[in-house]
């Protein structure tokens, strides 16, 4: 099963996969977390990506991609969830040949859907409560222009495909998690969904 997570920062991404990835047994591979451990660790990939994220601008495709190799190679079973990749159609094109090199291909793409004015809200506390090194005004401010332009077609990319599910990505944590379990299972497996699973 191939899981990814798409939508703008602060819409909860990392939150939800984390609970999905521990309902359904799948492993999380985030690049956003993966790159600040670099960073923490002061790795040469680190250094060079340290001020890129701080501006809140995207780090190369080829960077993420080699990331994404090494994850994929590791795991054991091809049971993941993407968190905060693909954010680019040629990353997205080339997610799509690598699992097709796999004999896989992405199985639904959970799209969080949270208005604007509610994502800074949230970035605003977050950069409050955890001094995120991106969570200045201004790299907010560019993170959310970033997404509009490079990763928001991806929308668009993926329902083409048929595999995006747009979710509300307003409300309490849990009832967003539900909500998504229950879009998963409907578009998954559709004969044995009733609703009536938890
Ligand atoms: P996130 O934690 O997913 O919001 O990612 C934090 C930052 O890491 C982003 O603002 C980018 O600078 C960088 N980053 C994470 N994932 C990607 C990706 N798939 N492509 C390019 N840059 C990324």
């Amino acid at each position: 099963m191939v899981l990814i997570f798409l939508g703008p920062p602060g819409a909860g991404k990392g939150t939800q996969a984390a609970r999905l990835a521990e309902h359904f047994g799948l492993k999380k591979i985030s690049t956003g977390d993966i790159l600040r451990d670099h960073v923490k660790r002061g790795t040469d990939l680190g250094r060079q990506v340290a001020p890129i994220m701080a501006r809140g601008d995207l780090v190369p495709d080829d960077l993420i991609l080699a990331i994404i190799r090494e994850e994929i190679e590791k795991l054991p079973a091809a049971r993941i969830i993407f968190d905060g990749f693909p954010r680019t159609l040629p990353q997205a094109e080339a997610l799509e040949a690598l699992l097709r090199d796999l004999g896989l291909a992405t199985d639904a793409v959970v799209l969080l859907d949270v208005p604007t004015e509610e994502l800074v809200a949230r970035l605003g506390k977050r950069a409050r409560e955890e001094g995120r090194a991106d969570d200045t005004e201004e790299a907010i401010r560019r993170r959310l222009e970033v997404y509009a332009r490079q990763t928001a077609p991806l929308i668009d990319y993926y329902a083409g495909r048929g595999v995006l599910l747009r979710i509300e990505g307003v409300g309490e944590v849990e009832a967003v998690t539900r909500r998504i379990i229950e879009a998963l299972e409907a578009s998954l497996w559709p004969s044995s969904s009733s609703g009536q699973k938890k």
